[in-house]
Formats: structure tokens, sequence, C-alpha cells
């Protein structure tokens, strides 16, 4: 770890650069995933680099999405193995789902290493790509997925997906969610719901929302879903970028969250 004080005005976003730093050391993270955190960081202070009502309400639509699944995956890869580990392990208990390795440059060393990260962190079981099954519509090596995870997948939650593989998965069916800083992104424009914040402030918040609404039926969490609409968050995310400061989430946004 590099030794910035804690009193560094930059001090989080530092940490999280060595969290990405370490995660290439360990044979987790690609040399290309620097390149992806660094547009992260770069939208993240666009966002004003607090988790705002337009992540709120996805979040809470997202956990609500999870939740009504029947059988939800979550896809890891490089990026978020290095920053949230633990989280996903918890989200992966939270809601029932597997968690799949799932990298986009092919490396069979990558994808041991991003497996033995989440068993370390508390994963009882992880799934790898499988040169059998493959997902339609896409040529990287992104197309090989888990005949027991993806392949049968009908809710898919890969936070910093590629927009290639999330516009695959939406063409064969799946629902997938997804948290990017980006909101132009098209993985952000494809995916059904769109977490416009960190990987970092969200999973936390995401795993207390699949806690909360564990309780209600799936008439409560059809209605969540079906009154979500992720334009209309994708269009306040580019407000805020656009307002900075000024900006005051709209009325319905409110709404979609509060309820
Ligand atoms: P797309 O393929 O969807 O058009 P892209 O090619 O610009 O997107 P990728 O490298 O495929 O980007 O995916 C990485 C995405 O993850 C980027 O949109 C980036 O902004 C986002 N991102 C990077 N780091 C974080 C982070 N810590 N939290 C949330 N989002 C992040
Ligand atoms: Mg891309």
């Amino acid at each position: 770890m590099s030794d910035v004080p804690s009193s560094h005005p930059r001090y989080l976003s530092l940490k999280l650069r060595d969290a990405i730093v370490t995660g290439v050391e360990k044979g987790i993270t690609s040399a290309h995933g620097l390149i992806a955190h660094g547009r992260g960081e770069a939208f993240d202070y666009l966002v004003g680099e607090e988790t705002q009502a337009f992540a709120e309400a996805a979040i809470r639509s997202a956990a609500a999405m999870l939740l009504r699944a029947s059988h939800p995956v979550i896809s890891v890869n490089g990026n978020a193995a290095a920053l949230v580990p633990a989280e996903l392990v918890s989200l992966g208990a939270a809601c029932d789902a597997p968690l799949e390795v799932n990298i986009f440059h092919a490396s069979k060393e990558r994808e041991t290493a991003i497996e033995k990260e989440l068993r370390d962190n508390g994963a009882p079981r992880v799934l790898l790509p499988l040169a059998g099954a493959t997902l339609d519509h896409i040529d990287s090596n992104r197309r090989y997925v888990n005949p027991e995870g993806i392949a049968a997948a009908d809710v898919v939650f890969v936070p910093l997906e590629d927009g290639d593989r999330c516009e695959a998965l939406r063409k064969a069916g799946v629902e997938v969610v997804t948290i990017d800083l980006n909101p132009l992104s098209r993985t952000a424009r494809l995916a059904s719901v769109t977490i416009v914040d960190n990987v970092v402030r969200a999973m936390p918040l995401l795993i207390d929302a699949v806690g909360t609404l564990k309780v209600c039926d799936e008439e409560e969490l059809n209605g969540i879903v079906s009154s979500y609409d992720n334009e209309a968050i994708l269009d306040e995310a580019l407000l805020r970028i656009r307002h900075g400061g000024g900006y005051h989430p709209s009325p319905d946004i409110r709404g979609c969250f509060r309820r």
C-alpha cells in the first residue's frame, strides 16, 4: 500500500487505486482493468463522489429484481473482485445467488486467482466458465459461461460490465442489473437496472436493500420493478453531471425509492 496519509483530500480515491493495483499484483485484475478504473474515477468526480437519489432508486429496484428471480447469478470480473470481494459474497448469500467468474481478457490463471479471492472471502461455491456452454451474440472470451450459472440465469448481476456482453445477455432474454458510473456507456443504456454509483459505495447499500425487501411478497416486488424506469434514472444522472451541486432530484425519482 502507498503511504498516503488519511488526511489527504483524495485519500479514499487513492485507497481504491491501491486496491486495484493490489488486484493486478495478485493476478486478479488485468492491466486493462486499471484503465477501466480510471474511466470510472472520472465519472465519479462528475456525479459528486456520493450516492445520489437516482442510484438509491436503482438500488431498490435491483434488490427487488434479484429477490423475485428464480435463478439469479452474480458475475464477477477482475475489478469487482479487487474492490468488493467480501460484499459480492454477502450479496450472493443474501439473495441465494451463486458467484460466477467471468472476465473479458481470457486467462485461466486469472479465473483461478479470482475464484481463490472469493473463496478466501467466504464464498461457499464459485462457478467458472466452461468451454461447452456459450452465450449467443458475442465473440469474445466472455461468451463462455457456466451451465449451472449464467447459462441458466433469469437475472444476472454484473457490476462494471462490458457493453457487448450486456447486450448479448439482454438478447438472450436475461434481465441485467449493473453498477456503472458512466451513464452513457452501452452497458448503462442496455441494462434493465443501472446503478450509477461507485461499486464500493453501492454494494453495501444493495445488500441492505435486499435485507429490507426480503419480507415483501411477489406482488410487492413486481410493483417495485414495474414502476422503475431505467431511462429516466440515466437522464437524472446526466442532469447531475450537467448541473453539479445545483442538481435537485426530480420529485418522481424521489417517489420511486421512497415509496
Ligand atoms: P461499454 O462497453 O459499456 O460501452 P466501456 O467500454 O466504456 O463501456 P468497460 O471497460 O467495458 O467500459 O467497463 C467498465 C465500466 O465500469 C466503465 O463504464 C466505467 O465507468 C465503470 N467503472 C469503473 N470503475 C468503476 C467503479 N469503481 N464503480 C462503478 N463503475 C466503475
Ligand atoms: Mg466496453
